[in-house]
């Protein structure tokens, strides 16, 4: 555990003691009950059930699921770009009719904790091997990298998870095995996760855009009412502006159509401008637009704030779907080039309720 975890460990221990007579009476409330008292915030958070990760797909799961699609799926390649940090392949996934049309990566699970955006691209993958997605491929070339900290995903780390929240067949780190945060290795890439993406991907490819997805806490808010996720292009002052603009406008085909489901709430992400993060050092380095999505509460986590259970699956995993496919149909028809960037100029910098910390990227 790094080491300026290690109070926030110690306060979330004594948290958890108290927390756990009143899960039991949380987790049969139905839908998205009140936020409880300080005793109530335990593991059962919000009434949306036990943080459990018996459903979550395995990294053989997601491989096995991958290497059947590209069986069934013509316009599919299936690709290798390294290998985690124990020796798991990573894998790309590939859509590429014709390279001079525009490109958009979707890169999941940098932090190996947060799976449900994983779980969605693939059932995008899915669907664009049926009639789901038909004509998208024609104007577009789509590349995804789904679970990059496979390590993590798997809680096949070299420290302890001892203060791990979730039940199931195993943990699910942020961390890579070496305990690095793979979303801080930008410009660095020291790790061989981040090399693997920098050198056999971005370099690779000439790609116009970038979708970074990851989930924050469960306290978020925007306009007093929990958000379902956040978003934000890049805020370093290197960023070209003409990128950060392009990048606003991704940002809102994906407030556009997320926010207007009924079941989506999006705030503004609260980001900094450290190039060592992908939204700003992508941006930068290689001039693409680049967008972070973060999604409401993570599968697992030390701290009783972020994560959430698995009643909660089924919205996030349509919202990942919702922002791939909207991102991608916009993309392919040029419509992307006439989305409105106004509604940043207004978006609500989302805030943390108490206890909670919004905080992830
Ligand atoms: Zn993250």
């Amino acid at each position: 555990m790094p080491p300026e975890h290690s109070k926030e460990v110690t306060v979330t221990k004594s948290l958890r003691t108290l927390a756990v007579s009143g899960a039991l009476a949380l987790a049969v409330a139905a839908g998205p009950a009140p936020l409880a008292g300080a005793v109530g915030e335990g593991p059962s958070y919000d009434g949306n059930g036990q943080i459990t990760t018996s459903k979550l797909a395995t990294y053989d799961q997601m491989v096995s699921f991958l290497k059947d699609q590209d069986a069934r799926q013509p316009a599919m390649e299936l690709e290798v770009i390294g290998q985690t940090v124990k020796g798991r392949d990573i894998h790309l996934v590939k859509y590429i009719s014709d390279p001079a049309k525009p490109t958009i990566l979707y890169l999941t699970q940098q932090h190996g904790n947060e799976q449900l955006t994983t779980e969605g691209a693939l059932e995008f993958v899915k669907h664009l091997g049926t009639g789901k997605s038909a004509g998208i491929l024609d104007g577009v070339n789509i590349l995804i990298v789904p679970m990059l900290n496979a390590d993590g995903a798997m809680g096949d780390v070299n420290f302890s998870l001892d203060d791990y929240l979730a039940k199931g067949d195993r943990h699910l780190t942020r961390y890579n095995a070496e305990g690095v945060d793979l979303n801080r290795d930008h410009v660095a890439k020291v790790q061989p996760e981040t090399q693997a993406l920098h050198n056999n991907v971005m370099r690779k490819y000439r790609i116009d855009y970038m979708i970074d997805l990851h989930h924050q806490g469960t306290r978020a808010e925007r306009d007093g009412k929990l958000v379902s996720g956040s978003i934000l292009y890049p805020t370093t002052p290197n960023a070209d502006p003409a990128v950060v603009e392009k990048s606003k406008r991704l940002g809102a085909v994906v407030f556009n159509n997320v926010d207007s489901t009924g079941w989506g709430h999006l705030g503004r992400y609260q980001g900094g401008s450290a190039e060592t993060i992908s939204r700003n050092g992508i941006s930068v380095e290689y001039g693409i637009a680049t967008l972070l999505f973060e999604m409401r509460g993570m599968s697992d986590h030390y701290l009783d704030g972020y994560a959430l259970g698995q009643r909660s699956n089924g919205y996030l995993i349509k919202q990942t779907v919702t922002t791939l496919a909207s991102t991608a149909a916009a993309i392919a028809d040029g419509s992307i080039a006439d989305a409105d960037t106004s509604f940043w100029d207004t978006l609500a910098e989302q805030t943390s309720r108490p206890s909670g910390e919004a905080e992830d990227e």
